[in-house]
């Protein structure tokens, strides 16, 4: 049995976690699995209900389950609230208390939704990338930090603990996909970059088997949006990460379809990309996609399911194929659905899929 703790947020959070839940209850019944939910307040909701955005009595909730679900927090009703009193400060302070050092932000596009980038289609096809980022460290948590009248100044340091487990973490996901780790610095200019790459070498030489090649920020840049196919995982530090993971998430298309985990040594967060997008809240409108493939993350990184997960992935593409899309991601011809429609069709092509590989029941 796996306990999973929702945080539904605000927005279109609660719309978009009632589509996830509503597949992950399905897998859960065809591979003969239990998951039990605990739905928590996060975000403005719980500001209204307890005066903080982030309870201490939801965060003991998330350390007692073996994953969190989160949907997004903010709109505009907070916006005027002190900056620690804010939904979104609940999000740094739930990642730094649940130690979530690692950013997954898989960038693969699906076939259907080739035609949807702003890249040519031969240039994107067969993208498959994954992004990990450094989440807890760096110059957005570095010492000194500030500005007066003359100057402006932030500290870009890294401990060799902190390049070690994500540069771990970079072989380990790379052993189970193409191999491949290319780990993005600025050696040529930063000191900090020259010492996360002397670590990332050291860590290299427990994992023979995966290639490891070392790029510059800048060049890095170029080359996702020149040739991504040539890229499996992407190791960078927290500052890097932030800017390349927004190129690589934008290659493939619309931020409804983005999904991303949080992970650390002992907890993992899942999450679609994009807010709360309180311009179409409650509207029955929202893309359910990031958050079904948040899902399908959870059920592959916490819960060892990669057959489900995979699964989940393709009944998602196969209903792109047959036409299906939410407003976000409408054009002539296609067949506009809302997000419960969009919804049901996932979760009958599962059933679907399932049957198609000839597994009705499955065990972990
Ligand atoms: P947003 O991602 O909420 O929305 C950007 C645009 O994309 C909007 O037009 C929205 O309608 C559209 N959009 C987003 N997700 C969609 C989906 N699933 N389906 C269809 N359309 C979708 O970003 P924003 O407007 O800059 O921020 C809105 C609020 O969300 C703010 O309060 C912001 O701070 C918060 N936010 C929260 C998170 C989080 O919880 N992790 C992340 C980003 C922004």
């Amino acid at each position: 049995m796996f306990k999973i703790t929702l945080l539904p947020g605000d927005g279109i959070g609660p719309e978009v976690v009632n589509a996830a839940v509503k597949v992950i209850k399905l897998v859960g019944e065809r591979f003969n699995t239990d998951f039990e939910f605990k739905t928590c307040l996060m975000g403005g909701c719980s500001y209204d209900a307890h005066g903080t955005p982030l309870t201490d009595e939801v965060l003991g909730e998330c350390y007692s389950s073996d994953a969190v679900f989160l949907g997004a927090v903010g709109g505009y009703k907070w916006e005027d609230l002190p900056h620690q009193l804010k939904p979104e400060a609940a999000l740094l302070k739930i990642r730094k208390a649940l130690g979530l050092y690692a950013n997954l932000r898989p960038a693969k596009v699906y076939e259907p939704m080739l035609s949807y980038s702003s890249l040519k289609e031969e240039i994107l096809k067969g993208t498959d990338v994954l992004i990990l980022r450094e989440l807890t460290g760096g110059i957005y948590f570095g010492q000194p930090r500030g500005y007066d009248d003359g100057k402006g100044f932030n500290t870009m340091i890294y401990t060799k603990d902190e390049v070690v487990r994500i540069a771990r973490k970079a072989f380990e996901y790379a052993r189970v996909r193409n191999k491949k780790v290319a780990s993005v610095d600025k050696a040529n200019v930063l000191e900090v970059s020259q010492f996360w790459r002397k670590v990332v070498i050291e860590v290299h030489k427990d994992y023979p088997d995966v290639q490891l090649q070392h790029m510059y920020v800048d060049n890095a840049a170029m080359q996702l949006v020149r040739d991504p196919k040539q890229f499996d995982v992407v190791l960078t530090s927290n500052l890097f990460g932030d800017i390349l993971s927004d190129i690589a998430a934008m290659i493939t298309g619309s931020l409804g379809m983005l999904p991303s985990a949080s992970i650390g040594s002992k907890y993992a967060l899942y999450e679609p990309v994009h807010g709360s997008a309180p311009d179409i809240a409650g509207k029955n409108i929202a893309n359910p996609i990031a958050a079904i493939s948040s899902a399908a993350m959870m059920l592959k990184y916490s819960f060892q399911m990669d057959k489900a997960a995979e699964l989940v992935e393709e009944a998602i593409e196969n209903v792109l194929t047959k036409g299906y899309r939410t407003k976000d991601i409408y054009k002539e011809g296609d067949k506009l659905v809302s997000t419960d429609e969009m919804t049901n069709n996932i979760i009958e092509e599962f059933d679907t899929v399932c049957a198609n590989h000839s597994l009705n029941v499955f065990t972990l």
